[in-house]
């Protein structure tokens, strides 16, 4: 019977759904070769604390560069590269890179470096192991490093996520809650496991400055997150508005276009060499 039934469906298969699954094989394809062909680089961007205006920190944000496909947005490319497996490498090629142009250029600054890691990684790729080996053979201190981590990451079992973190806080390095408050995180997530940072998404900042009860729910969040001494990272700060909000809320950071893009190592040289209040750590 239900195979009769399943039988007699249509498939609606317009040339859209085609063209998205043509472009879907194209960028797994073409992923798989992304490294040995020189088509990934990191762009670094800024984080400002909100009181003093100082540099604090900056993200890592990777970019891939196709020779067919041209310049591919990461959140078109990373959830492919998390279903196939591919990001087990490219997360270790930005671990690696990442902590080399730190060691190179950023090393005797008190900067944080912020680095992306999937859900993947931490469950299924010896994710400490390749941190503390980077960050030894570079010498940096893994207190500088701090690792973002998705909502996504509560789905999987608690216990060995706890243990995980853990692992990676005894060591030193940090752990930041990204995209706070569009996924599966719960305020008990912030008592029950070792969170230092937390990241609000973008979607809690675009409208504080226009509408009073999205700065009311900013607020609480805050408070809560003040409350277990977490930090606070405000994201996607695009106008002076939104800076002077966050910043009475007392929010400690602060990302977005409104102090700077996302820049390549040698933009962010000369981003840092024109910023003097550089050199103080803040938060
Ligand atoms: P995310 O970690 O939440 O990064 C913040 C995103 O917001 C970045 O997008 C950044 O360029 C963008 N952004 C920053 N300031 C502003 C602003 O003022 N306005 C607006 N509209 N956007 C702003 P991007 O670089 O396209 O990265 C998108 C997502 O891809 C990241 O979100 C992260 O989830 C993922 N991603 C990027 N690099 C990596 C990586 O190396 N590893 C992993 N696993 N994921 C990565
Ligand atoms: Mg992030
Ligand atoms: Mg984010
Ligand atoms: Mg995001």
């Amino acid at each position: 019977f239900e195979a009769k039934k399943l039988k007699n469906r249509y498939c609606f298969f317009d040339k859209g759904l085609a063209e998205q699954l043509h472009q879907r094989v194209d960028i797994e394809t073409e992923l798989k070769h992304a490294i040995e062909n020189k088509e990934l680089y990191l762009t670094y961007q800024p984080q400002i604390c909100s009181a003093h205006g100082s540099v604090k920190g900056v993200e890592v944000l990777l970019r891939w560069h196709n020779r067919k496909l041209g310049l591919i947005a990461p959140d078109k490319f990373i959830p492919i590269a998390e279903e196939t497996g591919l990001i087990a490498d490219i997360g270790e090629f930005v671990i690696q890179q990442a902590l080399y142009d730190y060691a190179q250029n950023l090393k005797y600054t008190e900067i944080s470096l912020s680095i992306n890691v999937s859900a993947y990684q931490l469950m299924y790729t010896p994710l400490f192991d390749i941190l503390k080996h980077h960050v030894e053979h570079y010498q940096i201190s893994p207190n500088r490093v701090i690792l973002e981590v998705t909502e996504s990451i509560f789905i999987e079992d608690k216990g060995a996520v706890q243990g995980l973190f853990e692992k990676l806080m005894s060591y030193g390095f940090l752990i930041s809650l990204d995209d706070f408050g569009t996924g599966y995180s719960s305020l008990s997530q912030m008592r029950d496991y070792p969170i230092h940072e937390l990241k609000i998404d973008r979607s809690f900042i675009t409208h504080i400055h226009e509408k009073d009860q999205d700065a009311a729910l900013l607020h609480q969040i805050v408070s809560i997150a003040k409350c277990h001494d977490i930090v606070t990272v405000a994201e996607g700060i695009e106008v002076t508005a939104q800076h002077e909000i966050v910043r009475t809320l007392g929010i400690d950071i602060e990302q977005g276009y409104l102090h700077a893009k996302p820049l390549e190592i040698d933009a962010l040289k000369a981003y840092l060499a024109a910023n003097t209040l550089t050199q103080k750590a803040c938060c």
